[in-house]
């Protein structure tokens, strides 16, 4: 960190923070601690309306996309310069916890907050995001809205993406535009000069190890697939083993293979049957079908590919006596971070004499997208126990704080040393 900038930069505000946390909190409340936060249900338009009036009566210009992407603008003294943006997403899983995604947005929040205060003005403007239906679980795919905005998704098909309930997403930002009526247009891919987005860790390492700051190397790969088995019905009481085609004797058959597929020895490959359907799901039939995913994921890209490609035959030579079919749904490499914003993020944390250390995600994030579309960074904080997609998700109020502080002064370091 320069002088200047570590003499200017003060500290951010802990109990402000924590405050903006247990007002967000709020909206989708489960009463058991946690929130579910469906992506644009009434609770998440509700909270981005409250970050909107917040940019409203600091004068920021407020714009949302046609994919519900919400961004908050402070001016920078250069306009013809790109912007740095920082945030994350504010949708929740359905027993989701307090702070996946909305920490990354309220760290951006802090640090603009702090360098008003301070008056401290940037080259670049400064811009907080919410993107849009991270967690995929009302619309797919998953982080739907970087992905989207970074050009890395078709346009066509998932702007017609409707949820369970067959409420379209297009409807559900109508009903955003209109909470927040002082937005305007966004257009999709307007460039960024860089993007730093913070999350909590979602995992034990930085709590075993009692480090303040991860500084994240990469996001691994992940391969996903739908396996449909299909076999025959059958009265369970009168059709003999002999002449079944029982679809979940099968099943067992493929996820054993898989198993074996899968297993890994040094135990980074990352495994997992996350749905499994049986029907007709009926007591006296023998089931005639079965669905279910698979999720793969791993740091290396040639394991990613040795085994994902595996998947098809092994499924289709463990099944003996119904039809095997394989979809892959996703196959996304592991994605790197460049070493230059890493290391301006190491310079923040010797500067505040916060413990780090560097460590790859195995959780995917809407930074994944932004990677190829400008330099991009992520910071991870501790959470407790590594508990994540939790109610029980917690993130202690220094931790919090001293993750806004280095997003505030990473920002400010990519400020100087980033292009326009
Ligand atoms: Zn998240």
């Amino acid at each position: 960190m320069s002088r200047h900038h570590a003499d200017a930069m003060p500290h951010v505000n802990t109990d402000r923070l924590w405050q903006w946390h247990m007002r967000m909190a709020r909206f989708g409340a489960t009463g058991r601690g946690g929130v579910n936060r469906p992506a644009l249900s009434t609770d998440d338009i509700e909270l981005h309306k409250q970050i909107a009036l917040w940019a409203r009566e600091r004068k920021f210009d407020v714009e949302i996309d046609d994919y519900g992407n919400q961004f908050m603008r402070r001016p920078g003294t250069d306009e013809n310069c790109a912007p740095l943006v920082s945030g994350s997403h504010s949708d929740s899983q359905p027993t989701g916890g307090r702070f996946d995604g909305i920490s990354g947005v309220l760290a951006a929040l802090e640090a603009v907050e702090v360098m008003e205060e301070a008056r401290i003005r940037t080259r670049h403007p400064l811009e907080i995001v919410i993107w849009n239906n991270e967690e995929g679980v009302r619309f797919r795919p998953t982080q739907m809205g970087s992905a989207v905005y970074a050009g890395h998704a078709r346009l066509g098909p998932l702007q017609a993406a409707v949820d369970p309930q067959g409420v379209s997403l297009e409807t559900e930002v109508d009903r955003l535009r209109q909470a927040v009526d002082f937005a305007s247009e966004r257009s999709l891919g307007k460039p960024f000069a860089g993007y730093l987005e913070l999350h909590i860790e979602q995992g034990p390492i930085l709590e075993e190890e009692q480090i303040d700051i991860g500084i994240v190397t990469s996001i691994q790969g992940t391969r996903k697939f739908e396996v449909q088995i299909l076999g025959e019905a059958a009265h369970a009481g009168t059709t003999p083993s002999r002449n079944r085609r029982d679809a979940l004797v099968d099943a067992v058959n493929v996820v054993k293979a898989l198993q074996i597929l899968f297993y890994d020895p040094l135990d980074l490959v990352r495994f997992t049957i996350g749905q499994f359907e049986v029907k007709p799901g009926a007591l006296a039939v023998v089931p005639d079908n079965v669905f279910f995913t698979i999720d793969f994921r791993h740091h290396e890209d040639a394991v990613l590919k040795s085994l994902g490609d595996q998947v098809k035959a092994v499924c289709e030579d463990a099944a003996e006596r119904c039809n095997v079919s394989v979809t892959e749904t996703r196959n996304a490499h592991s994605e790197n971070f460049p070493k230059s914003v890493q290391k301006i993020v190491e310079t923040a944390c010797s500067a505040r004499g916060y413990t780090y250390r560097y460590l790859p995600s195995g959780a995917g994030h809407d930074a994944r997208y932004l990677n190829a579309f400008c330099p991009s960074g992520m910071v991870f904080i501790p959470c407790r126990n590594g508990i994540s997609h939790n109610e029980a998700e917690y993130a202690d109020p220094a931790a919090l704080a001293k993750g806004a502080q280095i997003v505030a002064d990473t920002l400010l370091m990519l400020d100087e040393q980033l292009a326009s």
